[in-house]
């Protein structure tokens, strides 16, 4: 069982929470317990926010308590895995980046090729036809 917190205060479920079947020992019942991001402000006079703190927590779907999730098992589990789904991800997405940026250097190279094969056909073209005068 998750370790009780406090109830739903500056609570906000994140998108694609994770989600876990627990009894929840508030209400009691078998809930379904969803991902939140808990932020805590501390504020100077009660006024000024010094500083947010972000936690994740779990929280009961059915009486909205709070409970601490980043020790549980199973929810390391759960965030583990999308970590891994993250990097790999990741990692997909940067051989993606490193593939374009290749074909990008290899069609620069071919303009300068171009480029230059041109400039030496000029250059041919200019003495051969230096070469014509000359002859005459
Ligand atoms: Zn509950």
């Amino acid at each position: 069982m998750f370790v009780f917190w406090n109830q739903a205060k500056n609570v906000k479920r994140k998108d694609n929470p994770i989600k876990l079947m627990r009894q929840c020992g508030q209400c009691n019942k078998s809930a379904m317990f969803f991902e939140c991001e808990k932020t805590d402000e501390f504020k100077l006079y009660g006024a000024i926010a010094l500083k947010f703190d972000r936690t994740t927590v779990m929280q009961c779907g059915e009486c909205l308590a709070v409970y601490k999730a980043e020790d549980d098992p199973d929810v390391q589990k759960h965030m583990e895995h999308r970590k891994q789904a993250e990097d790999a991800a990741q990692a997909k997405e940067s051989e993606r980046a490193e593939a374009e940026r290749r074909r990008e250097e290899a069609k620069r190279q071919e303009e300068i090729r171009k480029k230059e094969a041109k400039k030496q056909k000029e250059i041919d073209d200019e003495l051969a036809d230096l070469k014509r005068e000359l002859g005459q």
